[in-house]
């Protein structure tokens, strides 16, 4: 790349091993299930997830409203968290397109929901309400700092869900950062979930493509809800080529994104204009403060910042910034950037 670009890992632009699987990959038409590069894809990360099935979508979003759509019909709800990605980021897809309410409840700081607020969330059968049909969590949970949710809480949460005859969904975007943080198999981590979107184009690297994976009959009902939302692709191997080179490489080295975000949580830090706890950073997203003693606005560091090619984006409202650590950040980045802070916020 040739900027320093800390506003997400969704910048990355795909590796030269990325590169020259997408330009020789064997291609058919994925509408007919005759694209090899996708069904390999797919049977890879449904034996990643230990899962029956997978199916390739174009985006998290697609991923998670074609999972809510599979899993609860018109007039249920879901139960996410009011900062999760599906209740604040996803333009109400669950309402908008499937008649699907959703309740939302706190999140805690360590990413969590309460397990006592889903259970109060859990509607008892009666006409005056909507029926409760699924749950929802994050993980990492990129509005609580990119927090990793454990083995046992996920589990925890599965066997409450059930309990109550509801289905079990994980937004794991970045379940693989969770993953490296916790270092636990992801199909662990994932194990008492119904289904889980997980995103190719974030740390991973790809330029494009989530997958979902869950049970055949659930991936059954995907399929065609993906084909209403328009995401039935042709010639698609191209994407997945770079989707199995992101399974195959790019999951492990995720850890160094966390070292480098650690690095650079430490120097920011250290800088007195900025508020922040670098213990509470465990993968690759740190928000942070400019308090009173900076004498530049969060929006004028950016400004900054851009003119000499390190991007950070604009504040999150206030003096909030957001850093994201990825594939193209390296230590030396780091260094350089936490640098040129500390000499513009002195
Ligand atoms: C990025 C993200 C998504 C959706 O991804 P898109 O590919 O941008 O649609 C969903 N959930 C979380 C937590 C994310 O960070």
């Amino acid at each position: 790349m040739n900027t320093i670009d800390l506003r997400s890992d969704t910048v990355t632009w795909p590796t030269e091993a990325m590169r020259h699987a997408m330009a020789t990959a064997p291609v058919g038409d994925d509408v007919y299930g005759e694209d090899p590069t996708i069904n390999r894809l797919e049977a890879m990360a449904a034996a990643c997830f230990g899962k029956e099935a997978a199916l390739f979508v174009t985006s998290g979003t697609m991923g998670n409203v074609t999972s809510i759509l599979a899993h609860c019909g018109r007039g249920d709800e879901i139960i996410a968290g009011r900062s999760s990605h599906i209740f604040v980021n996803e333009a109400g897809n669950p309402a908008t397109l499937g008649g699907v309410h959703t309740w939302p409840l706190a999140v805690q700081p360590d990413g969590t929901l309460a397990l006592a607020d889903i259970e109060d969330a859990i509607r008892p059968d009666d006409p005056h309400y909507p029926r409760t049909g699924l749950v929802c969590i994050e993980n990492t949970h990129n509005g609580a700092g990119g927090q990793p949710l454990s083995v046992e809480y996920t589990d925890t949460v599965g066997e409450l869900a059930h309990r109550y005859g509801l289905k079990f969904h994980i937004d794991g975007a970045r379940i693989f950062n969770a993953a490296a943080a916790l270092d636990v198999p992801v199909d662990r981590l994932t194990q008492a979930a119904d289904s889980v979107t997980f995103c190719l184009s974030k740390g991973l690297c790809a330029p494009v493509g989530s997958v979902i994976v869950g049970s055949h009959e659930f991936i059954y009902r995907a399929r065609r809800i993906r084909k209403a939302l328009g995401g039935a692709l042709r010639q698609a191997g191209i994407l997945a080529a770079a989707g199995i080179v992101a399974l195959e490489e790019m999951t492990e080295r995720l850890r160094e994104d966390h070292a480098n975000a650690r690095l650079l949580a430490e120097g920011l830090a250290s800088i007195p204009a900025i508020t922040l706890d670098a213990s509470t950073i465990k993968t690759n997203i740190i928000y942070f403060e400019l308090n009173d003693a900076a004498p530049i606005s969060a929006d004028d560091l950016g400004v900054a910042l851009a003119a000499e090619g390190i991007v950070i984006g604009s504040a999150y409202g206030g003096q909030k910034l957001r850093f994201v650590t990825h594939y193209w950040i390296k230590t030396a980045h780091v260094e350089h950037v936490v640098q040129r802070i500390r000499e513009l916020l002195a």
